[in-house]
Formats: C-alpha cells, sequence, structure tokens
C-alpha cells in the first residue's frame, strides 16, 4: 500500500492513538515509511470511535467564535467541556500561551 500523500511505502504497525490529549489505546494501522501519515481500515476507525465514546471525548472539539469585549477578546466554553473540566461561572482559571497554543488551567 502506498501513502496517499506521498506516495511512500506503509508498513503495518500497531500504534498509539491519542485525542484531545488523552490515549485512547493502541490500534492497527499502515503508517507512511517518510512522512508518518496513518490510515486505519473501517472496522479500526469503527473501534477507536466506540474508544473515544468511552472516554467521554468524542465531538469534544469545538469551533468556536471569539468576540471582542473592551481591549480584550472572549472565547465562549461550551457546555460539554465546561462539565467535562468542572468549569462553572465565577470561577478563577489560569491562562497562558504555551507552544503557539493558549492553555487554559481550571483552579
Ligand atoms: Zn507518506
Amino acid at each position: 500500500m502506498k501513502c496517499g500523500i506521498c506516495k511512500s511505502e506503509m508498513k503495518k504497525q500497531l500504534v498509539e492513538h491519542r485525542e484531545l490529549g488523552v490515549s485512547l489505546g493502541r490500534f492497527p494501522a499502515m503508517v507512511c515509511s517518510k512522512c508518518n501519515e496513518r490510515f486505519y481500515d473501517s472496522a479500526t476507525v469503527d473501534k477507536i470511535q466506540a474508544a473515544s465514546k468511552k472516554a467521554g471525548i468524542f465531538g469534544m472539539a469545538n469551533r468556536v467564535k471569539a468576540a471582542k469585549i473592551g481591549n480584550s477578546i472572549a472565547i465562549r466554553v461550551p457546555k460539554g467541556i465546561a462539565e467535562a473540566v468542572h468549569l462553572k461561572p465565577g470561577m478563577d482559571v489560569v491562562i497562558h500561551p504555551e507552544e503557539g497554543r493558549m492553555v487554559v488551567e481550571v483552579l
């Protein structure tokens, strides 16, 4: 099997699958020897989705709009994410940049 991205040879491997920083376990995949692109067969995709649902993170990545409030930017936290991290209105959080990302720590 050839890689769909770079056309290099792919090998079957057991790989750790992570979503949203959570390890969902190891799954069989075809992995590109050059660019590391992974290909899972449909049965494995179903198993990964089941593991994602079991871990409570399935569908947890949300796209939200940043709004302007004075000189700051406000981001709405969807209910499911707020519940997952036990965030409630009025609580303090620590916010900081980290490797090009924004980290919000619930205290
Ligand atoms: Zn490749």
